[in-house]
């Protein structure tokens, strides 16, 4: 058996996790044991917000949950079989959002966080303690130790957080642009860097390429760890058929004047050799017509079923993906 490949993913929350899932697999399909040492993932905590006095991470709780097999995997977030009786008691005293639903077994996450975070650790110290109560099988690591939410700014100059325009107008609001106030001093948290530079392969997740993965790219720096890595970086397209599979990043990519195609979120993303961050982008069979398209911007382009409708077949895209890096 050779080693194990070192493998990071740029991930977001619902696509990120399912990926995540897929590349723990396949990495034990191909006989890696300790699956932590060699997967790292680098979550978007741009979803993060405080909100009764405690602190969220969406994203990062996803890719946990789903990797614990914890989630609920039929409503797409939080934990399985979880009770609301505390969100009722906070919506009887006016706290919060009332149109925001936090699970009772997720505020146990969200407090236990806090109190951490309010000790002094800082989010990837609580990331990395919160990492000990089931066996994950993976490196979670935040984009950045610093608070940088995700603000929508509206045509009108309103500004939401991301969590109000996406659960309460459930993305009906058009955004003129998305915005990370903070994000301009803000650092890789500690270890991203040495593990995007260590790393075999790069892996951005099908996730929104926009909110998600957009936001792990601002932070400073990370972008051109990517861009100077030896290893290669291949990208897993969010977009099936001209369509996303599940969420709003279609009108994300409206807003920033990105097609909703699988080529042209390629092209968003760009070639490393034309100052983009890609070698190579895995296509759906279903957008099989556009990897000319791609391998016209300097990009390799393979086709494959990109559904993750369960955890073999996205063991089978995470293959195809390590595949592509020549691993
Ligand atoms: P969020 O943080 O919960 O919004 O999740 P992500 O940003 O990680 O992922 C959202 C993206 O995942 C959407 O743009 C979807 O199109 C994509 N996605 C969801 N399910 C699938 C799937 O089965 N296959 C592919 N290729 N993409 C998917
Ligand atoms: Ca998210």
């Amino acid at each position: 058996m050779s080693a194990a490949p070192r493998v990071v993913v740029l991930a977001g929350g619902v696509g990120g996790s399912k990926f995540v899932l897929g590349v723990r697999e396949a990495l034990r399909r191909r006989g890696v044991a300790d699956t932590a040492a060699a997967l790292t993932v680098v979550v978007n905590t741009g979803d993060d917000v405080w909100l009764s006095g405690v602190r969220l991470q969406p994203d990062v709780d996803s890719i946990t949950y789903a990797l614990a097999g914890v989630n609920d995997a039929e409503r797409g977030w939080g934990r399985a079989g979880d009770s609301e009786r505390v969100n009722h008691e906070l919506q009887e005293w006016g706290a919060g959002w009332p149109w925001f639903t936090l699970g009772d077994l997720d505020l146990g996450t969200h407090l236990a966080r806090t109190g951490w975070l309010r000790e002094g650790l800082t989010p990837a110290q609580v990331i990395e303690r919160m990492s000990h109560r089931w066996p994950l099988g993976a490196r979670l690591l935040p984009m950045t130790d610093a608070e940088v939410d995700t603000v929508v700014v509206l045509e009108d100059g309103a500004r939401l957080h991301f969590q109000e325009w996406w659960t309460r107008h459930r993305a009906t609001l058009a955004p003129a642009r998305f915005e990370n106030p903070g994000i301009e001093t803000a650092d890789p948290a500690p270890g991203v860097a040495d593990a995007i530079a260590a790393a075999d392969v790069v892996l951005l997740a099908p996730s929104n390429p926009v909110v998600s993965i957009g936001p792990i790219l601002a932070v400073p720096g990370l972008r051109d760890l990517v861009r100077t890595t030896t290893a290669q970086v291949v990208g897993v397209s969010p977009i099936i058929g001209g369509k996303v599979v599940r969420g709003m990043a279609d009108v994300c990519l409206t807003a920033i004047g990105v097609e909703t195609s699988a080529s042209a979120v390629a092209a968003h993303y760009g070639a490393r050799a034309s100052g983009g961050v890609l070698d190579a982008w895995l296509l759906a069979e279903e957008d099989a017509a556009l990897a000319d398209e791609v391998a016209g911007r300097g990009i390799r382009s393979l086709v494959a079923p990109l559904w993750m409708t369960d955890a073999a077949r996205s063991a089978a895209i995470a293959e195809a993906a390590l595949g592509a890096a020549g691993l």
